[in-house]
C-alpha cells in the first residue's frame, strides 16, 4: 500500500524563520530581539510589534514564495520518491494571507520552484489530528509538537517532530514519550518514510513501535549469523 503522507510547509521545509526575521528588521530596524534559536518572537517583541510585523507581511505580494528552502535537494527528492513509490503527499499549511496571489497557490508556486511538481497543497485552519484522520494518512511531518500530538491522538498516523535547533531537546524527550519520532533535518525525515513504508509492507495489521518503523538502520531485526553466536559447547 502507497503511503499518503501529510508535510508541514513552515519550519519543516520553508525557512520562515529568517523570512519573518527580515520581516521585524524591516519594520523595527537591525537591533530588535537578539537572535536566540531558544527564544521566541513573542518572548522578545511586544504583540503590537509582532502585529506591524504581521501587517508588514501581509502588504508585501506574494510574501510567502521569498522564503529559502532549508533543504532543497530533499523536496525533489520528496516528489521523486512519491513519483517512483506512488505516495501520496498533501502539503499543509495555515499562512495567513498577504497581498498578491492566493496562499495555496503561493505555496503551490513556491513549492514547484524546490522540485516538487503539482503539489496538492491544503490550506488547513483547524485541527492537524482531524485532517489526518480524514485524510486517512499514515504519516505527518511537522515542526510543532502540538500538532504532532493532536496527529498521533485523533488519527491512527505516525508522526515525526522536526528539531532543527540542539536547543530543544525537552521537547524531543516529550514527543519520544509519546511515541513520536524526531529528527534534525528533512533529510534524515525522508529516510524514515522510506522505512516506515517497508516495514508496513512486512507487518501490516500489528500495532507498531516508534523502534520498529524510526530508526534507520537494522541492527535489531536480525540475530546475528550462527558463526558468530558464542558457543553453547562448554566440552
Ligand atoms: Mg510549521
Amino acid at each position: 500500500m502507497a503511503l499518503k503522507i501529510g508535510v508541514d510547509v513552515d519550519g519543516v521545509l520553508a525557512d520562515f524563520k529568517s523570512g519573518f526575521t527580515q520581516a521585524v528588521r524591516a519594520v523595527h530596524g537591525q537591533d530588535i530581539g537578539a537572535d536566540d534559536p531558544a527564544s521566541s518572537w513573542s518572548d522578545r517583541l511586544t504583540n503590537r510589534e509582532l502585529d506591524a510585523a504581521w501587517k508588514h507581511i501581509g502588504r508585501s505580494a506574494n510574501w510567502w514564495t521569498t522564503l529559502q528552502a532549508y533543504e532543497k535537494p530533499q523536496v525533489k527528492r520528496l516528489y521523486e520518491l512519491s513519483r517512483e513509490r506512488r505516495w501520496e503527499v498533501f502539503f499543509l499549511t495555515k499562512r495567513p494571507a498577504t497581498a498578491g496571489e492566493p496562499v495555496q497557490y503561493q505555496t503551490q508556486w513556491w513549492l514547484e520552484q524546490q522540485g516538487f511538481v503539482m503539489p496538492s497543497v491544503l490550506t488547513v485552519p483547524g485541527s492537524r489530528g482531524e485532517l489526518s484522520n480524514a485524510l486517512r494518512l499514515d504519516i505527518v511531518l511537522d515542526d510543532q509538537l502540538i500538532n504532532c500530538v493532536e496527529v498521533v491522538s485523533a488519527s491512527t498516523a505516525k508522526a515525526i517532530l522536526v528539531l532543527r535547533s540542539a536547543a530543544d531537546a525537552a521537547q524531543r524527550d516529550h514527543a519520544t514519550a509519546r511515541g513520536i519520532g524526531t529528527v534534525a533535518r528533512l533529510e534524515e525525515a525522508v529516510d524514515v518514510l522510506t522505512r516506515l513504508e517497508e516495514v508496513i509492507e512486512h507487518r501490516r495489521g500489528k500495532l507498531l513501535r516508534l523502534t520498529d518503523w524510526f530508526k534507520s538502520d537494522r541492527e535489531d531485526d536480525a540475530l546475528p549469523p550462527p558463526q558468530q553466536r558464542p558457543s553453547l559447547d562448554r566440552r
